[in-house]
């Protein structure tokens, strides 16, 4: 017997992506593309700039419908579940290269609002938990500035606190240091290394290899559309990949 310390739900991949295929006019962006993540897993895409990873994520995310396939979130097929994307959306947090903070919004409060909007929490327990969630991205002195007053790296901390703060059952995560100078990558991917060793599901975008060495189970490298290469972390980092990711790897490193 297997691992009996796992429960069903654990078993079953929190998300599941089945032969989803995505275009725009008459250019095919995503070609049957297929994906399963595990809940506590952390999955890192990579692949060149206009190969779909961008739009993979918007479709896990409702934000484009797929064309066809299925997308499996907890067992349900959310695909084309439109009328239920906030629903969804409420469970699955995301994080863009360009932070998207609220500019008229203090930091501890771009972390409040969806919590007391959409969840209805009181303000002093939304204060609570966005206090502790800025603890957790290690700036809480930075409480009450506002976006343009924090550096890229600080205010890519407060929209990954932000995204947590509803408690998301999955974190996406679209080139989320690739916006910011390189003295600030590491505070930003030190803070989702760390979510992901406390089991944060997460999907992650990046083009940083250190990252995926240390945070990835799967490494994923998509081209043209299509995943062409799933491997775990291990398989990957120990050369026995695809000879075009490692062709890619190569351009990278
Ligand atoms: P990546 O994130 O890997 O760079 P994207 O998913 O952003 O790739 O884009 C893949 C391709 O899809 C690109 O050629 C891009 O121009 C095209 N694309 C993305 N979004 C749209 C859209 N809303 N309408 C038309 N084309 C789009
Ligand atoms: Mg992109």
């Amino acid at each position: 017997m297997k691992d009996r310390s796992m429960t069903a739900s654990e078993r079953q991949p929190l998300l599941e992506i089945m032969g989803i295929n995505k275009s725009f006019g008459d250019l095919q962006i995503l070609k049957a593309c297929s994906l399963n993540v595990r809940s506590r897993e952390t999955m890192v895409i990579i692949g060149p700039s206009g190969s779909g990873k961008s739009t993979l994520l918007r479709c896990i995310n409702l934000l484009e419908p797929a064309d066809d396939g299925n997308i499996f979130f907890e067992g349900n097929d959310i695909a084309r579940e439109l009328r239920r994307a906030p629903e969804i959306r409420r469970q699955i947090g995301m994080v863009f290269q360009n932070f998207e903070l609220f500019q008229h919004l203090t930091a501890i409060e771009n972390i409040m609002l969806a919590p007391m909007k959409v969840l209805g929490m009181s303000r002093s327990d939304a204060h609570d938990v966005a206090m502790d969630l800025l603890k957790k991205v290690r700036i809480p002195e930075r409480a009450d500035f506002f976006p343009d007053e924090l550096s890229g790296g600080q205010q890519q901390r407060i929209a990954i606190a932000r995204a947590l703060a509803m408690k998301p059952k999955l974190m996406l995560y679209d080139e989320p240091t690739s916006a910011l100078d390189p003295e600030m990558i590491r505070e930003v991917l030190d803070v989702m290394a760390e979510l992901s060793s406390e089991g944060m599901t997460s999907i992650v975008v990046t083009h940083e290899m250190g990252f995926a060495k240390r945070a990835a189970d799967q490494i994923v490298f998509m081209e043209n559309g299509e995943v062409i290469e799933n491997a775990s972390r291990d398989a990957f980092f120990g050369g026995t990949v695809n000879e075009r990711a490692t062709r890619f790897l190569d351009q990278i490193l």
